[in-house]
Formats: C-alpha cells, structure tokens, sequence
C-alpha cells in the first residue's frame, strides 16, 4: 500500500519549484499508478506530483476523469509548453483547495513537449480542456495554483475560502497530524536528494 496522499493549500509542496525526474523506475511507475488512483478517487482530471508532495516534474491527467476510459490516460514528465495560441476563460478548480472554483484565463491551444513513462519524447498539439488541464498541472510543477492566475477581483471573493483553509492547516499542525513547515520542507529536500542524477 502507498502512503501518497493529496496534500491540500497551504501545504509547502504547493509551492515548490520541482525537479526534473531523472530517472524511470519501478518506484515512479508505482507513484504514477498511485496518482491515477487518487485523482480518480477524488473525481479529478490530472494531478501533479507536486500535489502528493514529490517535488518532480511529473503529472498524470484524464480529460474524461473516467478510470474507464483509460486509453484517455497521459503521464507527463518533465514537460515543455513550447508555443501558446488563443485565449480562453473557463471555471477552474483544483484538488488541493476542494470546492474553490474561479475563471481563469489560458490558451486556447499549446504545444507541449514531454516524456511518456516509457522515456520516449513526443510533442502534442493539445486545445480545449486538454490544454487547460495541461497548462494547470504544468503551473502546478513552478509552485503555481489557479488562484495565482483568477482576477483581483476574483481572488477577493475567494480569499474568505483560503484563510479557512490555511486555518485548518495550522490547526493540523499545531494538533501535530501534519508536521510543521520547517518538518515538510526538510521531507522535500531529501526527496529531490534522493533522486537526484
Ligand atoms: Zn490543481
């Protein structure tokens, strides 16, 4: 059994610039099948290492979020948007800030480099919600989440929604079921260590 979870706002893993994955092992076929797992179990279309605390340039989406339609399935590994076209707003939410929703604005279509699982590189000419759900994760591998990307105006009607959970955040921490930051931060370090080369 794995001991990955999806870590929500303001965990410092969502903030963390990742690293390249280096290496295709048993151990990262085993986390991208537990990321599968966890994003459909929370009815979600991609997720981003980053998002189960593994600070590595990998993501797994499902544009369908369907675990039946699994030929849908894509892993990403150390991805590339190479060119940006067009301009779109839709609703965008995020696993780690569950029930938050707000416009964003994004390309319309991408094309975006990457690695498969099977260290073969493709590039892929992505539009529609494939793109935005891309353009997401891919934000997500910089330290960047959806609300970094909505309107001033847009950010102040979710603000209330942030504050409540970075209060139950601390709470966690000070109950001691989620380690501190310094605690957290230390686990990512030696992570990216571990893995590094
Ligand atoms: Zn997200």
């Amino acid at each position: 059994m794995s001991d990955l979870q999806i870590v929500l706002y303001p965990h410092p893993a969502l903030k963390w610039k990742s690293r390249d994955v280096t290496r295709i092992d048993a151990q990262l076929r085993q986390w991208v099948a537990d990321m599968f797992r966890l994003m459909y179990e929370a009815k979600g279309i991609g997720l981003a290492a980053n998002q189960v605390a593994l600070p590595y340039r990998l993501f797994v989406i499902n544009p369908t979020g369907d675990p039946d339609q699994p030929e849908h399935e894509q892993v990403f590994i150390n991805p590339e948007i190479i060119r940006r076209n067009g301009s779109a707003e839709a609703e965008e939410g995020c696993l780690s800030l569950p029930e938050v929703f707000g416009p964003v604005t994004r390309a319309e279509r991408i094309v975006v480099e990457t690695f498969d699982l099977n260290g073969q590189s493709l590039q892929m000419e992505l539009e529609g919600l494939a793109a935005r759900v891309v353009q997401h994760e891919s934000d997500h591998l910089d330290g960047i989440l959806f609300t970094d990307r909505v309107s001033a105006d847009t950010l102040r009607e979710l603000q209330p929604l942030l504050d409540d959970f970075t209060r139950r955040f601390r709470q966690a921490q000070q109950a001691g079921t989620i380690p501190d930051n310094e605690q957290l931060q230390q686990r990512l370090k030696q992570l990216e260590t571990e893995r590094a080369g």
